[in-house]
């Protein structure tokens, strides 16, 4: 089994290069907006659709009619032509929205897919003399198949290693063996998640929106109402000109809007690499739900951004150690069903602002996210097939009451109710 996965580190560029790096950044932002334009075009009056090999053909010509394009390196603007070729086969297979037009403001990459080294703490990329110095924080030894330099709006270089590494088997220790997590993400509490082997040992914690993160948030509100309070273009065909502070703020605001994604990352990282080191099944609910609640409060626009990204992460360290992630469709009421086992009472009536609720079949108190991310585990426990039970009578590897949350209370089939991501 061959195991692809990609290295970050930043790179520092001096003047010359960062020139350098910033023409063949423009070079492969042309080369994708015009053929992503040609294309529009063409699919418009003949209904032509886009073809790489046809397109790849055209690179020669028109370096003929733009000059600047013969300092490119020609396989990074192939691989950028690829890139488009990627992002228009998801279009048309209904994974992504239509293309954009990639702008100079934001972040921007070359691919360079061979020819490169990266050595005692310099990278050499091709029609760059001088090498470029690298902060190795880790080491790697595994096969460098390409790397991409990415250039960040505040003006920070990265570059990204894909490296493969062969033969590969997923470690899992003893102790993370048939443990299921099951995580409520939430708008109060980031995470709400219970982990455990059975519902006898089951654990749960609440795992906070870090207070740095919203301090960060408050702090970017009240600089992005500064901001608009300088003198600025306000709509497109305005005269007026940005003034000096208004171009020191928006300077201010982009460092701090590129620091807030770093911490979030940070965050996230830890999070889930701490679930998938604690869990070998995790179950997570159908994001699409909570995304539509119109909600504008602070911490909403945090959680928004983070799901998805927390989600990325899981599935992209589960696939790497060997873990599962399942994911509960959506109309699964994972809130308003009773946790308690032998109950499962579903309270059809519950509101989103409730946050507490008592089952009245068992008269338990429920507090909402808690009893959500149980419910979650316990779908976990409920669908993992685990090898020891293979050998013992249904009645047996069936946790106790864990039929009466079964299927007879909602009218989807176990199939159609869960999705196993890419496996
Ligand atoms: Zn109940």
């Amino acid at each position: 089994m061959t195991k692809q996965y990609t290295y970050k580190f930043r790179i520092y560029p001096n003047r010359d290069q960062i020139t350098f790096l910033d023409e063949q950044i423009g070079c492969n932002r042309f080369i994708y907006n015009f053929f992503l334009e040609r294309t529009v075009n063409l699919f418009k009056v003949h209904n032509i659709k886009f073809n790489y090999y046809e397109s790849k053909k055209i690179i020669p010509l028109l370096k003929k009619g733009f000059p600047f394009l013969l300092n490119a390196n020609s396989q990074s603007l192939q691989a950028t032509l690829k890139n488009l070729d990627t992002a228009f086969k998801n279009l048309f297979q209904h994974r992504a929205k239509f293309p954009n037009f990639k702008k100079k403001v934001n972040t921007n990459s070359i691919e360079i897919p061979q020819h490169f080294t990266v050595k005692d703490n310099f990278l050499h990329i091709p029609k760059l003399k001088s090498a470029i110095k690298i902060k190795l924080h880790r080491r790697f030894y595994e096969f460098a198949k390409s790397v991409k330099i990415t250039k960040t709006p505040s003006g920070k270089y990265y570059v990204n290693i894909l490296v493969e590494k062969y033969d590969y088997t997923p470690y899992m220790p003893d102790k993370v063996k048939n443990i299921v997590s099951g995580a409520d993400l939430g708008i109060k509490d980031f995470a709400v998640i219970t982990t455990g082997k059975s519902i006898a040992d089951k654990q749960t914690i609440k795992i906070n929106n870090p207070k740095y993160l919203i301090k960060s948030q408050e702090k970017l509100i009240k600089q992005s109402r500064q901001l608009s309070k300088k003198q600025h273009k306000k709509t497109k065909n305005d005269k007026t000109k940005a003034s000096n502070n208004y171009k020191k703020y928006s300077k201010k605001l982009t460092k701090l809007h590129e620091h807030i994604g770093n911490q979030r990352k940070d965050f996230l990282h830890k999070l889930s690499s701490r679930a998938v080191n604690d869990s070998q099944v995790i179950v997570l609910e159908d994001l699409n739900i909570k995304g539509m609640v119109k909600n504008r409060h602070l911490s909403k626009s945090i959680s928004d951004v983070s799901w998805g990204m927390f989600t990325g992460q899981l599935k992209y360290k589960a696939d790497w150690y060997g873990r599962d992630i399942i994911k509960v469709n959506r109309f699964y009421p994972s809130s308003k069903t009773c946790s308690v086992p032998a109950c499962g009472y579903i309270k059809q009536d519950l509101k989103l602002s409730d946050r507490f609720w008592t089952c009245p079949e068992c008269n338990t108190t429920h507090d909402r996210d808690i009893n959500a991310s149980i419910n979650l585990f316990l779908e976990g426990l409920n669908l993992t097939i685990r090898p020891e039970w293979s050998e013992l009578t249904p009645a047996e590897y069936a946790p106790a009451g864990i039929q009466s949350i079964g299927y007879s209370h909602h009218t989807m089939k176990q199939e159609e109710a869960y999705q196993l991501i890419d496996r």
